[in-house]
């Protein structure tokens, strides 16, 4: 486009000039120059006028309406290149709210409620699986805090907790039937998505899958004791010499499989959230000395070397029942996998972070790519050996339910060649000191 600049100053400077001339000619220059500049001042400020009206007042002044300017040099590219503007604008303007459109309607269509809640907990916007997961009503409910809508303790906990790299899971409060699982994540500023999936199904399927092990354990544990019975008897009969050795085989053989089920039993428990019992305050020293006769006992002539140092004046919060089973397993293995007439060592102390139990060894070691494994139900190093050495697979598993179960946590660090250190880390808050006797008392 030429640039009007030259056109407009020539016009304008023409225009005074004929006015001058005008005025030379009938003897009133002054006056006639300040007509023409009124006239000029007056034609411009009714452009501006129109200018400001489209713009401002939203009269939209469409392309052929500007054809009266057609004669203005510099107003002709000005509307030009608002009207330009103001089309490139609306395209743009009509292309997002098409896309903001489509993602509404996908937000709108996903089976997991999404809800966006400000930084206050208030609900700025949810889809339509909301309504049916979490029971808010859109939009009437917009600018409602979630936590009024949504009241269940795990869940008001989980928000206001603000740690956002866990998720929660508990009931719909539209009906018991359908568990929830909900997560957060923070995006923008300071906004936060909901999304809430309905993880009934695999609830479901859960529950199915402890109450059949539960339940088979059960039923094989009855018929396994009364043949374990019956096979005790045999043995101890005189008349049944040349059937030593096979009967005892055979018992050994029942003695493990009722192992493996009291062991079934203990996860099923512990599962099901433990024993529904309130925490008692376990002497934990006496419960190890008993743990380390009976694995002096275990080891008999495999000569291990087994060393107890405890804080004896350090008790715990928790279930007799399932420590001393978490504890035995992990001393109990420490005599099963090493070799004969390695260093055992079991340690019980207090520092800042709370109590430990390590059972550390210098046995082989456990590779580094089983480590992350050696949890799990049947998990076993090397399966053929560690079956001949009686163990069910099922121990460090109840180990890690236990821990759990006590808020704590089971660590591990294992070294081929070195040795192994099994360690139950406590909290504080578990803790609980011996008290002292009375004497030692007025004394301190
Ligand atoms: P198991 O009944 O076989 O002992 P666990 O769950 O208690 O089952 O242990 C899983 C596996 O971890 C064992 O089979 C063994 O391979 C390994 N393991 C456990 N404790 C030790 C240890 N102290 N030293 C070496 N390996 C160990």
């Amino acid at each position: 486009m030429p640039n009007p600049w030259p056109i407009l100053l020539g016009r304008t400077l023409g225009l005074l000039l004929l006015a001058g001339l005008l005025g030379w000619f009938i003897g009133h220059v002054t006056p006639v120059l300040l007509i023409a500049a009124l006239a000029c001042l007056g034609w411009h400020l009714y452009h501006l006028y129109r200018l400001e009206r489209w713009l401002n007042a939203g009269v939209p002044i469409r392309w052929p309406d500007t054809a009266p300017l057609q004669g203005s040099a510099i107003w002709k590219p000005l509307y030009r290149t608002v009207y330009r503007l103001q089309q490139r604008s609306r395209k743009r303007k009509r292309k997002l709210s098409r896309f903001l459109e489509q993602f509404q309607a996908a937000a709108f269509a996903l089976p997991d409620a999404a809800v966006v809640l400000k930084d206050d907990d208030t609900v700025a916007w949810c889809n339509e699986s909301a309504r049916r997961l979490l029971g808010l009503r859109p939009p009437q409910d917009f600018g409602l805090r979630i936590t009024t809508l949504v009241r269940h303790p795990s869940f008001v906990e989980f928000l206001t907790r603000r740690d956002y790299e866990d998720c929660v899971e508990f009931p719909s409060p539209v009906t018991d039937v359908v568990s929830l699982n909900v997560r957060v994540v923070p995006y923008g500023k300071k906004r936060r998505l909901l999304l809430a999936a309905d993880v009934s199904r695999l609830h479901r399927l859960e529950q199915i899958r402890r109450d059949f092990v539960a339940n088979v354990s059960h039923e094989l544990r009855t018929p396994l004791t009364v043949i374990n019975g019956y096979l005790e008897t045999l043995l101890d009969s005189d008349d049944m010499d040349r059937w030593d050795l096979p009967l005892r085989r055979m018992q050994q053989q029942a003695g493990r499989m009722l192992h493996i089920i009291e062991s079934l039993l203990m996860l099923s428990r512990l599962e099901t959230q433990g024993e529904t019992s309130p925490p008692q305050t376990v002497k934990t020293p006496d419960l190890l000395e008993a743990i380390v006769e009976d694995a002096v006992a275990l080891s008999g002539e495999h000569g291990h070397h087994i060393h107890l140092e405890a804080d004896h004046q350090l008790w715990i919060r928790g279930w007799e029942r399932e420590l001393r089973s978490a504890f035995s397993n992990l001393v109990y293995n420490a005599v099963r996998h090493t070799p004969d007439g390695s260093k055992i060592t079991i340690r019980w102390y207090e520092d800042p972070r709370g109590a430990h139990l390590e059972v550390e060894d210098n046995g082989d070691g456990i590779p580094a790519n089983h480590l992350p494994r050696i949890t799990e139900r049947f998990y076993r190093v090397d399966r053929g050996r560690q079956r001949e050495k009686g163990g069910t697979g099922l121990g460090l598993a109840i180990v890690k339910h236990v821990m759990h179960h006590h808020d704590g946590q089971l660590n591990v660090i294992s070294l081929v060649g070195v040795g192994s250190l099994f360690a139950c880390d406590f909290q504080t808050t578990q803790i609980v000191r011996k008290p002292l006797p009375v004497a030692d008392r007025a004394t301190s």
